[in-house]
């Protein structure tokens, strides 16, 4: 046998009761639920701001940085619209290094999926229960849904799973706003035939059961940028690539076009600080251009309370990303201010 079956996982009915999520905290998440796929099918002109480390490596600086994110949140709420990003699994060029703290709770220690499991439930219920906002995560392992479907607000599909069928026909299961990345290289055919998979129903076989699924209508694009052939990073923020997304949009008839500009990872060339430019240049293509306004209705930033990144080891920086480099608060907190100046 190659494989070792370590243990059962729990039931998500057993996670479930073991962390419940309260009815005053499930009808904030529905509301939130709603006015964020109001925002991705137009009906809501607020901007939104999915924001937070690469990975959410730490519950207790998760929870600081999202709690002074909740304060900010409250001074712009009438034009942006603040989504934590608490990603809780990472994908892995090589399949080596850190996986998250779903596979590792303790970055330092061996891989544990069942505590991983709680440790993902706590979190995400912490920063509800503290903060009232939900978040976003990304969905590497499409059969956890069932564990987080009441904790999520938006879901994203990495550039690594976008082409994978499985991933696709879940997401046309979800019911909240769900981005598909371009894939690594770059090809928006991939990242649309995603979200048009996505949009339509299916039926198929998912976490042991034979599934029908009604389609997604609120799965739309996420530009992440690209890696060329040669390796080098290549951007795809700028207006002529969104007025491209723009017309494939229209050739495609998805509904509810939109795109969300994640201003890090092949965009920023990973240089972390570039965020804040690239941010503006958008916000300055929204202004300039009807078309990019009506179909960029947000961006992804990558931020933590300390900015750079570090390695992982015994004495961590507390609040430093030990995934991609991230701004730090700071310069967060006056990029989501500037933001909203510029609306
Ligand atoms: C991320 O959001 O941290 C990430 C890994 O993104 P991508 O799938 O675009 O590489
Ligand atoms: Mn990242």
């Amino acid at each position: 046998m190659s494989f070792t079956y370590i243990t059962k996982m729990p039931t998500p009915e057993e996670i479930k009761e073991r962390f419940p999520v309260s009815k005053e905290l499930a009808e904030i998440k529905a509301k939130r639920d709603k006015e964020i796929n109001d925002i991705i099918a137009g009906r809501d002109n607020r901007f939104l701001m999915i924001v937070g480390p690469c990975s959410a490596d730490n519950e207790d600086s998760v929870c600081e940085y999202i709690n002074r994110l909740a304060t900010v949140a409250d001074k712009v709420k009438e034009k942006v619209y603040i989504v934590p990003r608490i990603y809780t699994n990472k994908p892995r060029t090589t399949g080596s290094g850190y996986k998250g703290i779903a596979s590792q709770p303790d970055p330092t220690a061996k891989p544990d999926m069942v505590e991983g499991l709680i440790a993902v439930r706590k979190l995400h219920l912490r920063a509800m229960e503290e903060t009232h906002l939900t978040s976003a995560d990304e969905m590497l392992y499409p059969e956890n849904w069932p564990y987080v479907d009441d904790l999520l607000s938006y879901v994203a599909i990495g550039a690594r799973s976008v082409e994978d069928q499985h991933h696709r026909l879940v997401v046309s299961g979800f019911d909240v706003a769900s981005g598909m990345k371009n894939p690594t290289s770059g090809d928006y055919a991939v990242m649309l035939n995603s979200v048009y998979a996505a949009q339509h129903g299916h039926h198929f076989s998912f976490a042991g059961s034979e599934v029908r699924t009604t389609g997604n209508p609120y799965a739309h694009t996420i530009l992440r940028g690209a890696v060329s052939k040669h390796g080098n990073n290549t951007q795809n923020y700028h207006y002529e690539d969104l007025i491209r997304l723009s017309r494939m949009y229209e050739e495609m008839e998805l509904i509810n076009p939109a795109c969300i500009v994640d201003v890090n990872h092949s965009n920023s060339n990973k240089q972390f600080k570039e965020q804040i430019r690239i941010v503006r240049e958008v916000m300055h293509n929204r202004r300039y251009s009807d078309e990019i306004k009506s179909l960029v209705k947000g961006v992804m930033v990558e931020s933590y309370l300390v900015e750079g990144n570090q390695p992982i080891s015994e004495n961590q920086v507390y609040g430093q990303s030990i995934t991609d480099a991230c701004l730090g608060w700071d310069d967060t907190e006056k990029l989501i201010l500037e933001v909203a100046e510029m609306l």
